[in-house]
């Protein structure tokens, strides 16, 4: 089950339905919760291809990924009442691309910044898969705002499937 990217193996477990984290498919990536809730409404959206760079992907799924990626901190911020979003593509440890979306809230750190600068071990003390009722709800909230978002944005959306020849396995 396990290959050398933690990401394809987080796809792996989400196609076997085994991935409590997971939200939703969308046509070119999966919305997962990530494993800590301390900055709650923390999310990330995993690519379906294994590249390192936003440019390595081919360029027409490039810009559906970019455009659903925006569908989903848009809905972020929406169901979590976020004061402003953060939106990360990092990769230095899983080089595998994924957006990290963090809604945050005015003064969640000491000091305004990044999320980054929380000490780890407090940001990652908080498993949300220990509370399976809060989970739920952050699933339930998060996915109910990427159907708004989504039938928002559904006349941009069919114009770039059609650009990018790109099916919409969503519904
Ligand atoms: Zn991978």
């Amino acid at each position: 089950m396990t290959s050398a990217c933690t990401i394809c193996d987080r796809i792996k477990l989400i196609q076997a339905h085994q991935n409590p984290y997971f939200v939703r498919e969308l046509t070119t990536g999966y919305v997962v919760l990530a494993d800590s809730q301390y900055f709650e409404g923390y999310t990330l959206f995993l690519a379906k291809y294994h590249v390192t760079e936003l440019h390595y992907l081919p360029r027409r799924e490039e810009l559906l990924y970019l455009e659903e990626m925006s569908i989903v901190q848009e809905a972020c911020a929406q169901a979590f009442h976020a004061d402003k979003m953060n939106v990360e593509l990092l990769g230095n440890g899983d080089a595998h691309v994924h957006w990290h979306l963090f809604p945050r809230h005015n003064n969640d750190t000491p000091k305004p910044g990044p999320v980054w600068w929380t000490p780890l071990e407090t940001m990652y003390g908080d498993d949300v898969s220990r509370d399976a009722p809060r989970l739920s709800r952050l699933k339930y909230a998060l996915n109910t705002a990427i159907d708004v978002s989504l039938n928002a944005r559904q006349a941009e959306l069919q114009a770039l499937q059609g650009l990018t020849g790109l099916v919409n396995h969503e519904n």
